[in-house]
Order: C-alpha cells, then structure tokens, then sequence
C-alpha cells in the first residue's frame, strides 16, 4: 500500500500587504515628524511597521495558497479511498485542524492508521490465544484506537445482543406458577416432578469444587434423586476439608524444599550466629531429609569446614513411621523412651543418633561426615565435594575397572573397620549410600546404623552385604565373595549354608547371642563405654534443665512459640492410626 503524499507548506508572513498609495504617504508622514535621533547605543526600535512588499510577491503568494489548496485536497481524497470508512470530516475535527495545521493533521492521520493497525495484530493475537478455553483473557486495555473511530464497533453491538444457546437443562425445566405448577388437567406437573428435581440436583453438581469429578452430566441429561445428591454433596464437604487439613499439615512440616517456622528459625539463627556464612540451596530431598550447602562461620572460637552440608531431618512423620526397628533395641535410645516422645523429639533422636554413629566412625578412621554442629533436627557437618558440588554416589560414577577395584576394596575393609571397632553396622548400606571423592569411598547417612549388640544387627549386616556384592558384581569387580563369605569374613563367624537357610541361621545365633548379653548386662555396660558415657551425659543435661526448671524444647534455642499441647501430632502410632483414617 502506498502512504499518503506528505506536503510541507512554506510558511508565509501573516501580515497583509498594503496598497502602495497608502506606503508611499506613510513614508512621507514619518519623514514630516520630527522624532528625536535614538541614540547608536540604545535598545533597537520594535519593527511594528510591516515590511513593505511588491505587488508581483503579493501576487504570487495568492497564487501560491491556492496551490496548496489544491494539493492538500489531493492528499485527501488519496487518502480516503485507500482508508475506506475513515471520515476526513471526523480526522479534521479530531486533529482541532486548520489551515495552517496541516503536518500535525498529517501526523495524525498516520498514527490513527499505524493504530489501528496494531490492534488489528492485537485482536488476531487475543483470538490465537482464546482459541479452546473457557476463560477469554482480553486484550483490550491495550487497544490504542478509540473506541468511536473503531471499524468493528458494529460488530460490537452485534455482540451485545449475543444470547448463549439455551442448555438442555434450561430448555427441560417449565416456568412454574404461583402455586408451584404447571399445565393444566391431567399434563399438570409440580415443581417437586421427580425428572425436574432430578435435573436440578444434577444442574446443582456442577457447582461443585474442581476437583469433584462430576463430568458433563448435562449433555447427558443427568438426574439425580435427592437421596444420591445429598451423598455426593456430604462426600464433597468431607473430601474439602481433608484437603485443608492435608494442606495445613504440609505448611507445618519440612516435606520437599518448604520448611516449617522453627525449621527456618534455626537456619536462620545459623546464619545470624555467624555458624554459617551462608546457606545456598538444597543438594538433595531424600523421603527423611532434606540436605542443603552451605558456607561455614566459626563456633566457639572454631572455624568450621570453609564448606558445610546441612541436613534437615523432615518433620512429617510419615517416613519415620517404620523405622522403630532401628531404636528398638538400641539401648543407647530405648524403645520405651521412643514411644513416650512426642514427634519432634523422636525427629531429634535421629539428628543424635546419626551425630553419634558419625562421631564414632571419625573416631576409627572411616571416611565420612565430620559433625560440626546439631540443632534440634538440624545436622551441620563437613561437605563431602567441593565449590557447591557434591561428590556423586557410586551408583552414579563412572570408574575405570582399577577404580572399582579399588572402591570394592575399600568398602569392605570399611565395613569391617564398622563392625570390629565401630561396633556399628549401617542398616542401609548401598551405592547410593556411598559416595566416591579424591579417589575415596565416603560413608554416608548412618542415622539408622545400629549398634552390633541390637537384636537384628546381624540380619541388618548380612542384608548390607547382600546389597554391595550384587553392586561389585554389577560392575564386574573381581574377586566378589558370596554375601555368606563377606558377611562370615566381617564377624568372624562360621555360619553355614546359603540364602534363606544362612538368613535362618543367623537369626538363631542372633537369639542365642542376644540372651546372652541380656544376662551379662553389666560386661556390656563396661564394653560398650561410648554408648555408656553418651547415656550418661544425656540424662545428665536432662538432669540440669529439670533443675533450671526448664524443659528440653525450651532450651536456649527455642525462641519459636510452642505449639499448644492439642495442635501437638501424637505419637507416632497415633500419626499412623490418623492417616489411615484419612
Ligand atoms: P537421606 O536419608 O535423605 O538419604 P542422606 O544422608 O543419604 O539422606 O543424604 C542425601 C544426599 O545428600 C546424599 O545422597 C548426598 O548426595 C547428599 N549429602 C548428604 N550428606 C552430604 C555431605 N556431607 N556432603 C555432600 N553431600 C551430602
Ligand atoms: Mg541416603
């Protein structure tokens, strides 16, 4: 499309000619009076006297007027037939134009055009995106034109008289009289017609919150009686308020990368106590835990590792549920102490327990983990992996065969180190538990490591050698002993046979043994002196907060309001009977 021929006039002075007779005496006359000389150095006399010009410029600009008269009417009449529709009268006005207005008119013109245009782009992107949805988005705040100098304002109207098709369901039902009838002799029907109700409840379905999955029962005509309808709307109403419950309950946990109030609280002291420099994001959200890098501070005078990894046992009790097998027994957090918890303090026995395994594998030289600091559920220990990178787990590493040999070597000399002097066995060793840094095997995640004298100790142990024999094997390592071989090689038993008949007979040597040391409880006592001194320091420091008068959760650390004892979850076997009722 060609644009519209621009036409720029010359300016011409505004002031109007006089005849020459009328110059000439004018002349004269100033000539006659006798005006005093201005003098050199004054301001200069205002020019009100208009400059006097010829006949033949005189002529020539009528002429010239006309001709631009003549032009502008041109570019007019250009413009209209190519912009049908746009009335030149209305631009006019719009553009307050005069004579002498033309370049601003012009603009005008050009920037009506150039906006309609782009709402024509605008009305083609909103029909695009409002193709196959229910809910329109409009674009129209951003139309630039308008409204009254709108091409399509007729088609505007038209809409407004746009009736929705009638639904089947409104068609169905009759306008009732006063008496709540309709028809006459024997076609009478009254409002409580069992098809109307029945559409009517149906119709009332639809009201439903989204997650009802009530389908379109209206082209289908779908009649329910009253007895149906009142089911699905008690079902509704109680479906409604387990979501609400189940959504408060997420905003009060750790579960994914959100925490609860008192979780970011001691993150957040941390940080404010100069424990940690920073925290930088998650690494890992494992079903128990969510594990965060961090940048170490110092504590007690202590510089802590320059990169710290932050784990943060989650509050839901869901994943803990099952795991009483690994307290129970473990006299260092005996089961009875484990039922009388409430959640959050059973949440920190696995903090502690996994402090102290750690604390005593450091103590026998196992690669892993140093504890820094534990608060309440929160573990701070040194990171395994450099500049925010986690070291990668053996299952996920790729070793040259000499590499493999040499982790497989490593682990089982660690698994022994773990269970002749640890008096540890982790419970749930795998290659995902493993990670490989600086050409080394690195334990990890021992919360549930057991102690060897726990009743299932050896069923746990021989399990985690069945786990890393199959990964060796996996990986074509050489020299891989049967999990019978590795787990008689660790503890320096005997025990015969294979698979479920080797299983049945280290649960009875297990029983054996575990009678045993029942009755010998004061040897064990003396041989086990960690777990003698750990029991001991403990009920020590619960013997100093009772004497302050201050009970555990309120120590110097927990600023966070405590929740009232109701909103408390119960015990874990509570939690389990209240989901299982959801
Ligand atoms: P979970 O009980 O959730 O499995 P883990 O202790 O196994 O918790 O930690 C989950 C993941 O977090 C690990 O697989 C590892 O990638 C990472 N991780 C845990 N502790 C450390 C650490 N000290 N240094 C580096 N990464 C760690
Ligand atoms: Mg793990």
């Amino acid at each position: 499309m060609e644009g519209p021929v621009i036409v720029f006039s010359y300016r011409h002075s505004n002031t109007i000619p006089k005849p020459m007779e009328e110059q000439t005496t004018l002349i004269n006359q100033t000539k006659m009076d006798s005006v005093p000389k201005p003098s050199p150095w004054g301001k200069p006399p205002q020019q009100s006297t208009p400059i006097p010009s010829c006949l033949q410029d005189v002529m020539n600009e009528q002429l010239s007027e006309e001709f631009i008269g003549k032009e502008q009417k041109n570019v007019f009449d250009t413009f209209e037939s190519e912009n049908k529709g746009v009335d030149i009268d209305t631009l006019m006005a719009v553009a307050g134009a005069d004579e002498t207005a033309d370049d601003e008119l012009m603009a005008r013109m050009l920037q009506l055009e150039y906006d309609k245009q782009n709402d024509e782009e605008l009305l083609a992107k909103e029909k695009l995106l409002n193709k196959h949805h229910k809910v329109s988005i409009s674009f129209e705040n951003y139309r630039s034109v308008h409204p009254a100098y709108r091409d399509d304002e007729d088609k505007e109207e038209e809409d407004d008289d746009y009736q929705p098709p009638k639904s089947p369901w409104d068609k169905k039902s009759p306008s009732f009289k006063k008496n709540g009838t309709t028809g006459s002799g024997k076609n009478i029907i009254t409002k409580h017609d069992k098809v109307i109700c029945g559409r009517k409840n149906a119709s009332k379905l639809m009201d439903f919150p989204p997650e009802f999955h009530s389908g379109d029962g209206e082209s289908m005509d779908m009649q329910l009686s009253n007895k149906i309808y009142n089911k699905l709307k008690r079902h509704s109403d109680a479906e409604n308020k387990r979501h609400q419950k189940l959504h408060e309950k997420k905003e009060h946990s750790t579960a994914g990368q959100v925490m609860d109030a008192r979780t970011r609280l001691i993150l957040y002291k941390l940080v404010n106590n100069g424990v940690l420099d920073s925290i930088s994001g998650s690494i890992s959200t494992g079903k128990e835990s969510v594990v965060f890098h961090a940048y170490g501070g110092e504590l007690n005078g202590e510089t802590l590792p320059k990169e710290c990894a932050l784990k943060v046992y989650k509050t839901t009790l869901n994943e803990f549920k099952n795991r009483g097998k690994y307290v129970d027994g473990d006299h260092r957090f005996s089961r009875d102490d484990y039922k009388k918890q409430n959640p959050r303090k059973i949440i920190r026995i696995w903090g502690e327990k996994e402090t102290a395994n750690l604390n005593r594998m450091k103590k026998f030289g196992v690669p892993c983990p140093h504890v820094q600091v534990l608060k309440k559920h929160v573990l701070v220990m040194s990171f395994i992996g450099k500049d925010m990178q986690p070291a990668p787990k053996l299952k996920n590493v790729k070793l040259s065969t000499q590499d493999m040999q040499d982790a497989f070597e490593q682990t089982i000399k660690i698994m022994k180190t773990m269970h002749r002097d640890c008096k540890l066995v982790h419970a749930d060793l795998s290659e995902f538990n493993i990670l490989w840094y600086e050409d080394k095997i690195w334990i990890i995640d021992v919360s549930q490591a057991v102690e060897v004298m726990h009743p299932a100790a050896l069923e746990f142990l021989f399990r985690d050698c069945k786990t890393m024999t199959s990964f060796f094997q996996s990986r074509d390592v050489h020299g891989v002993p049967t999990p019978e071989e590795l787990f008689n090689d660790i503890t320096g038993l005997d025990i015969p046979g294979e698979g479920l008949e080797f299983v049945a007979q280290v649960q009875r040597f297990q029983k054996e043994k575990n009678e045993e040391l029942l009755a010998h409880q004061m040897t064990l006592t003396k041989e086990y002196a960690f777990d003698y001194f750990f029991e001991k320091s403990q009920k020590e420091r619960a013997a100093a907060l009772d004497k302050l008068g201050i009970s555990d959760d309120e120590d110097e650390d927990e600023v966070v309001e405590e929740e009232p004892e109701e909103e408390e979850e119960g015990p874990i076997e509570g939690e389990d009977k209240n989901e299982s009722q959801d």
